[in-house]
């Protein structure tokens, strides 16, 4: 498959901790060497492999498998290069045919270019994500541009485009499967939404821009883990630990002797280290200071500043939708999106603010009653919300936190969602031994078919957090199911940022982890259950306010009796959450959506409203802080990605006036869960299938609207997005 703008990349979770995403290859992050003893682990004989382990073909059992176990940072570049050259190599032979256009020749034939460097991009991709470090960081800034011109000379073949034209328009298409249908159309829209259709000096200039796009993305997502990585909050003495739960207080000493601080305590400035201060810490002062350094993230002034980063991007995207012929960025990403339209995605967001806001308003009116009442003469500030919240779950749902999470064992809960995927799609896992880690944390099972045996693909896990490795959850395809020639099989990995424990000990994780946990497996699920012919319309390959459907939709089996009973056990009893607290955790369901939903909402209109902007330039800042005004947001609370250090939309075009997507596809997740209550209940064996067959399986082979009617006989309403949310209709 070519190698151009495959939608998903990396996909991560709302639920829980930072949600970005970009595609496979613009990211960054700080700092790790290989560990040593995972190198050279097998010897390598073939003579392109000896050369450059990357370009070769994957060998091994499950049809291949990556070769993690020999790769070296030094190798990225000249395999990136070598892979770019065979590409284009392999254009220019389907450019410069004789033979008249056709499906196989032309279509079907892009599908098989490009292979070697999709084999590289997918591990460079990994070592991006999970084990950067300045020297990796260097290649990343010098291959961005050189990859996004690559793309460009694809796009801009015109002898390369009629073809495809050629193709797309005769009436022979209608012979052809609707796959190949799709597919057709597929090539058609990316080339012309590309600029494949514009004269040559426009060519030039849009490459250009993306080139300059591509270095701005890189600098903008160093910029900001710069911040992360620069920045922290010590702790010197006892009293400044005030309030917080022991394993806070141990991941914060261990920390700091990570940082060479022994007998402090560091609070990172990272979401999963400064939220769970906030909630806990009684120290208001020091609240303040870790709440300010986490949210001028990119907004320091200095070198690491990204304000006049934005500034150039959004300049010149605006331009680059002018030359396509779309009156904004906004408008030329929405094209093909289940919304269409900017106005469609800006009035679900609208509708949902305005219930939203009214929420925060009650919840702040909550807290400040509670504060009054302990004598605290404060009023409500944003460093105070997640701190008072926690106060008012505990008064009125007598809920603790700290209460559930003996219940949720890492390794349980993973045992959990295995057996879910057993119910709903007949799937079995079971520990693949032998296949090569890029760490030794990461670990790898099979997937087969429970009743035919038949092998479905890998599932890679890397749970832990480690230095090198970007925070947050998420989702990566290593390869993608098709059959061309023959079944290639899904390889996929879940990864996060959980705190290892010590050795034999339990990891605990909180009930929004679990909820993530879910969230990224439901993702996995979705590459795993592919089955179509072409790679170009695998698997996750759907448009961006779709993707989290699947996702979002796995995270209710969570909840469920049956997972809860079986998986949800103490980890020193073994018993399992006792109904009394499922209740409680219940009841208190929709607790605080009022923050959760208003602070997600800002970013997404934000995000929105900037890429709709028609001035000539742009002043992040101010606009920032107009916008927020106009839409009347609480001053008690704050974006969850303020615009400097928003990398979903400014460290790639990803999710760039995409991060309504979330919200979208949640629309249809609460709607779909409804056929489940509706039937049998969430394992209701009929339903499960009509949801593999129409939307887990099919990947960007239908409209995702036409797929979802098939699941759901209907449209998704809003009124059961607004209900989980505990809004009014
Ligand atoms: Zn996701």
């Amino acid at each position: 498959m070519m190698n151009l703008t495959k939608q998903a990349g990396v996909l991560l979770g709302i639920t829980a901790m930072a949600i970005f995403s970009t595609g496979n290859h613009v990211n960054k992050y700080s700092y790790y060497r290989m560990h040593s003893q995972i190198k050279n682990q097998t010897p390598v004989a073939d003579p392109i492999a000896a050369k450059n382990p990357l370009l070769a073909k994957w060998t091994g059992p499950y049809g291949g498998i990556p070769p993690f176990n020999v790769v070296e940072v030094s190798h990225f570049k000249p395999a990136l290069e070598a892979g770019m050259e065979e590409n284009l190599a392999e254009i220019d032979k389907i450019a410069s045919m004789q033979q008249a256009p056709d499906f196989e020749n032309t279509i079907a034939a892009l599908e098989h270019t490009g292979q070697t460097l999709d084999r590289v991009q997918k591990i460079y991709g990994i070592w991006s994500g999970n084990m950067s470090g300045p020297e990796f960081q260097t290649v990343e800034r010098e291959m961005a541009p050189k990859l996004a011109a690559f793309s460009d000379k694809i796009t801009q073949n015109e002898k390369l485009f009629k073809r495809i034209e050629a193709v797309y328009n005769s009436p022979e298409k209608q012979k052809l499967s609707a796959e190949q249908q799709r597919l057709a159309w597929y090539y058609h829209n990316l080339f012309v939404r590309s600029g494949a259709k514009l004269d040559a000096d426009a060519k030039v200039r849009l490459s250009q821009i993306n080139q300059k796009l591509a270095g701005l993305f890189t600098r903008f997502g160093q910029n900001v883990l710069a911040d992360e990585t620069d920045q922290m909050l010590v702790l010197e003495k006892e009293n400044d630990l005030e309030g917080l739960p022991q394993s806070l207080k141990d991941a914060a000493a261990g920390d700091a002797a990570g940082k060479k601080l022994q007998g402090k305590w560091v609070i990172s400035n990272t979401r999963s280290s400064v939220d769970p201060f906030l909630t806990f810490s009684a120290r208001r002062d020091l609240r303040e200071k870790a709440w300010k350094m986490f949210v001028n993230r990119g907004d320091n002034g200095g070198e690491h500043d990204n304000n006049a980063v934005i500034s150039e991007i959004l300049q010149l995207r605006a331009e680059r939708a002018r030359l396509l012929g779309y009156a904004t960025h906004a408008h030329w990403r929405l094209e093909n999106t289940m919304a269409k339209t900017p106005e469609n995605a800006l009035a679900l967001l609208e509708a949902v603010w305005t219930p939203a806001v009214a929420r925060v308003r009650e919840e702040v009116t909550d807290m400040q009653t509670l504060a009054n009442k302990e004598g605290a003469s404060i009023t409500i500030e944003p460093w105070d919300y997640r701190f008072y919240q926690e106060k008012v779950r505990k008064a009125r749902y007598d809920l603790d936190q700290n209460e559930v999470k003996p219940y949720l064992q890492l390794e349980k809960l993973r045992e959990g969602i295995f057996w879910v995927a057993g119910e709903l799609f007949n799937f079995n896992f079971s520990p693949a031994t032998n296949v090569p880690v890029y760490h030794p944390d990461v670990r790898v099972w099979e997937v087969t078919d429970k009743i035919t045996k038949r092998h479905i693909g890998l599932w890679y896990f890397d749970p832990y957090a480690r230095k090198g490795k970007r925070s947050g959850a998420w989702m990566n395809s290593y390869r993608d199911q098709e059959r061309m020639d023959g079944e290639t099989t899904t390889i996929v990995s879940n990864n996060s940022n959980f705190v290892k424990g010590k050795p034999g000990e339990p990891v605990l994780i909180s009930w929004d982890d679990a909820e993530t946990m879910f969230h990224e497996f439901g993702h996995a699920l979705h590459g795993l259950s592919s089955n179509v012919t072409y790679p170009s319309l695998s698997g996750t390959a759907v448009v961006r306010d779709y993707v989290e459907f699947p996702s979002q939709l796995l995270e209710h089996w969570l909840s469920t009796p049956e997972v809860l009973q079986r998986f949800a056990l103490h980890f020193q009893t073994g018993k399992p959450i006792p109904q009394d607290l499922v209740n409680r955790i219940e009841r208190a369901a929709t607790f605080n959506e009022g923050f959760a939903t208003t602070e997600y909402l800002s970013s997404a209109l934000i995000d929105m409203k900037l890429h709709l902007s028609t001035a000539p330039k742009i002043d992040a800042d101010a606009f920032e802080r107009e916008t927020l005004a106009s839409l009347g947001m609480p001053k008690e609370l704050v974006m969850r990605h303020r615009t400097p250090q928003f990398n979903h939309v400014f460290s790639g075009d990803g999710y760039s006036a995409g991060y309504y997507s979330y919200l979208w596809s949640d629309v249809l997740t609460a709607d779909a869960f409804g056929a489940f209550t509706e039937a049998g209940g969430p394992y209701d064996k009929t339903v499960a299938a009509r949801l593999r067959k129409n939307v887990f399986s099919v990947g960007n082979t239908i409209d995702p609207v036409e797929g979802y009617r098939g699941f759901r006989g209907r449209d998704a309403k809003i009124d059961a997005l607004m209900k989980k949310r505990g809004f009014p209709k």
